[in-house]
């Protein structure tokens, strides 16, 4: 799509002048070469984990094949990496799960800053302009300004917001935001979380007293739970994503701001190495600057 090719121009740009750069330094395949190529990747935002084991892979795949010359080596690390992207397709559900009756909850996790509130006004418009009845609850009653901003996203798009005071209860909030649900025949309530991360203890706490609450009041757990991931902070997401994935069942990722960094290469590491889906990214600031993450337009958008 055209908003995913102008939303990775920064990561399509600074990947291909690394690329560039280290193959016109191109002489011969020896260890120096997997060495540099090791280093490229990683410097691309790949992770080291993942860098390693991409190299291991294309000194096999180089010697396998017998490339030699600039152009075939090239052709074959590129294919590597397009493959990486797509393979990883196969074995991950990228799908939103819907609950079968009763309104779907879609808690959105991680911490401040990252675009939770942001990512919750984009989806809420997307599934009602695809037919769904939306509900908003406010739990972020932590950050100062939180609520206010869910407000405005619910005015701007029509929605109803489930609000509690500041400082509440962020169980109470979801609680009302449930009953809300249930009482307006809503198809999707939307949950907004606090992301305080110093504690990991009280994370896991919040997180799951919010379930808890959920699924007493409703057949089944939340259907979602969304970690929301700042692409610009680069391996700092991946990071975010393993403390997160420990302390909660998250079900998929949100990769928010690839149109303001070149940092791209980490969706690599996020599903290769933590086996998260991601299942939306975030184009912009704007009501529709998110799409559904899709692996073969990723890697297009990318290598084409
Ligand atoms: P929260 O604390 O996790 O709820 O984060 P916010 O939703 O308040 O977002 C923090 C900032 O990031 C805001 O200025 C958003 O406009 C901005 N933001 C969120 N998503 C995106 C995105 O995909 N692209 C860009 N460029 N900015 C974003």
């Amino acid at each position: 799509g055209e908003k995913l090719d102008t939303g990775l121009q920064k990561t399509k740009k600074t990947w291909s002048e690394r690329w560039n750069a280290f193959m016109a330094n191109f002489r011969s395949v020896d260890e120096d070469f997997f060495d540099d190529l090791e280093e490229t990747l990683i410097g691309a935002d790949v992770g080291a984990q993942t860098a390693l084991q991409l190299t291991d892979e294309l000194r096999d795949e180089v010697k396998l094949q017998n490339a030699k010359s600039k152009q075939e080596i090239s052709e074959v690390i590129i294919d590597k990496l397009v493959d990486l992207y797509r393979s990883q397709g196969v074995n991950e559900d990228a799908s939103m799960h819907f609950a079968p009756e009763g309104p779907t909850v879609i808690l959105l996790v991680g911490v401040n800053g990252v675009g939770k509130t942001t990512t919750i006004g984009k989806l809420s418009a997307y599934y009602k302009r695809a037919g769904k009845k939306v509900v908003l609850a406010a739990a972020d009653t932590f950050r100062a300004g939180a609520t206010e901003q869910l407000v405005a996203w619910g005015e701007r798009n029509d929605i109803p917001v489930v609000t509690g005071s500041s400082k509440a209860d962020p169980a109470s909030v979801v609680f009302d935001g449930v009953k809300t649900a249930i009482d307006t025949q809503a198809d999707i309530l939307f949950v907004d979380t606090a992301g305080r991360l110093q504690n990991n203890v009280n994370l896991m706490q919040e997180l799951s007293k919010m379930k808890r609450i959920i699924t007493r009041e409703l057949p089944n757990e939340p259907q979602e739970v969304l970690l929301t991931l700042d692409a610009t902070t680069g391996q700092n997401a991946v990071q975010q994503a393993k403390l997160f994935k420990d302390s909660t069942d998250v079900t998929g990722i949100v990769l928010t701001k690839l149109d303001g960094t070149a940092k791209g290469g980490i969706v690599l590491p996020i599903r290769n190495e933590l086996h998260l889906p991601v299942k939306w990214v975030g184009l912009g600031e704007k009501v529709t600057d998110i799409q559904p993450f899709e692996a073969n337009d990723f890697a297009k958008s990318l290598f084409g």
